[in-house]
């Protein structure tokens, strides 16, 4: 098959590789010129675990190719598959600008049948826009399905998902179009589900939303485990054992972030707003969560009660392990946080660098555990990083001027941290001493 997936982003370059994978001719296409030639060297954009071999072996095999040129891809493809990014517009609608844009380029290229497929996360009704936009052109019906099929890969773990996800949502009316989807998703070890577009579009929203309330519920638990002297490490195994809950999703921290459970539960509040449906679970879990992420500023404010002149060090800055995404990550929050009432701060992650260094040039960027916790008053776990885990903590304590240390991931038990020489320590729901 020929395919074309526009946008070398998270989703789009996995999207592309797992199709050369399976020796589809895969043309990537993105308006960014450095990408597109750092990608055709071989050099991978973003970090994701078995992503650079096989990019370096479809390059090889020349079973994909990165180009600018978004028409001729669209002209020598049966397939196009549009990834683009969908951000969140100041008042939670969605802008699906680079969609339209897309969508557009699209138009004017189709001269014979084309699967149109969106998978990018989009509001209830795009496929409708995006079918207009063909027929507003001109574009013969015959000539084109459009068809919606989000995206539920998780960041970290993104090529396996890809390819062996859960389940495949297809939204689509047309026979011809399911038929040459299913062709290319043939070898992937996924459950498909066919439905209409709109239930598509919805099923994506609902699932990461369903997902961001359940983090949230388990945060305010952990809040109460705090002043209670309950545990919810312990609470969280009880609660998982019920096979009607699950335990996924049920860790405890400081909230979640990364590019879609901020931007997709505010999505969903917006969209049920124009059909007249109060989403007020959402609305909650997201308020919950703008608290959560700056739980460590509370606990420093009650520690220190002025947190100016103190040094602060950062472990972890992306959302979660296994990306370089910093997307919406809580530490994002903290660090402005701080920094606006006076600390100095040290962070520390090694997959995470220039992007961040943009956002927050006045900060110190350090190349190692030690070397950011080295006269650091407090130390904060953002992201629950392996390394974090193995950390020699009686090193970490003596290099520290008067250790405290603040688990954000509930990663370091209590008493170890105890043994291992911190003044103080706290985590969120999992224990503490002062
Ligand atoms: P991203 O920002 O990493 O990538 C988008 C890419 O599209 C960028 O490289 C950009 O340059 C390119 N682009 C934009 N307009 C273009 C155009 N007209 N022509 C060519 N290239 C263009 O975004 P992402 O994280 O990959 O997310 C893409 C979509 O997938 C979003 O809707 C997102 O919500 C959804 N999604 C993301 C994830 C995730 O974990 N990142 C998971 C599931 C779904």
């Amino acid at each position: 098959m020929k395919i074309c997936v526009i946008g070398a982003g998270y989703v789009g370059l996995v999207a592309a590789l797992s199709f050369a994978k399976y020796k589809n001719d895969v043309i990537c296409v993105d308006k960014d010129v450095n990408k597109v030639n750092q990608l055709n060297k071989g050099i991978p954009t973003i970090y994701e675990e078995g992503l650079e071999p096989l990019l370096k072996k479809c390059l090889e095999k020349k079973y994909i190719l990165f180009t600018n040129n978004i028409r001729t891809a669209i002209s020598l493809s049966d397939v196009i598959m549009i990834t683009v990014g969908t951000p969140t517009n100041p008042d939670w609608s969605v802008d699906i600008s680079q969609v339209i844009d897309a969508a557009n380029e699209i138009s004017i290229s189709i001269d014979k049948y084309k699967v149109i497929i969106i998978k990018s996360t989009v509001p209830v009704g795009t496929h409708e826009t995006v079918k207009n936009i063909f027929i507003n052109r001109g574009v013969n019906e015959n000539n084109f399905d459009v068809v919606s099929n989000p995206e539920f890969l998780r960041e970290g773990r993104a090529l396996n998902d890809f390819l062996n996800g859960d389940r495949m949502v297809i939204g689509s009316n047309s026979k011809k179009a399911i038929r040459i989807i299913n062709k290319i998703y043939g070898p992937f070890k996924t459950k498909i589900i066919y439905t209409n577009p709109p239930t598509a579009e919805l099923i994506k929203y609902a699932s990461n939303a369903l997902l961001a309330t359940k983090i949230s519920f388990i945060n305010e638990m952990a809040n109460l485990c705090s002043k209670v002297d309950a545990n919810i490490e312990t609470l969280s195994y009880g609660l998982g054992l019920d096979k009607r809950i699950s335990k996924e999703f049920l860790n405890a921290g400081i909230g979640y972030g990364g590019s879609c459970f901020p931007k997709d539960t505010k999505a969903l509040v917006n969209i049920g707003e124009k059909y007249g449906c109060e989403f007020n679970i959402v609305r909650s879990t997201i308020k919950v969560n703008e608290n959560q992420r700056l739980k460590p500023v509370e606990i420093l404010l009650d520690h220190y009660n002025k947190i100016e002149g103190k040094t602060i060090a950062i472990l972890g800055l992306t959302f979660k392990p296994g990306t370089d995404d910093i997307r919406d990550a809580p530490s994002l929050y903290i660090i402005d946080e701080l920094l606006s009432m006076g600390a100095k701060i040290k962070c520390y992650d090694p997959t995470v660098s220039k992007e961040m260094e943009t956002l927050f040039p006045n900060i110190t960027y350090c190349n190692s555990i030690i070397e950011t916790v080295k006269d650091s008053h407090c130390a904060i776990i953002c992201t629950e990083l392996d390394e974090f885990y193995k950390m020699d903590l009686k090193i970490i304590a003596e290099n520290m001027k008067k250790p405290v240390l603040i688990d954000g991931r509930n990663i370091i038990r209590m008493k170890k941290a105890k043994k291992s020489g911190f003044s103080h320590y706290y985590s969120i729901g999992n224990g503490s001493f002062e």
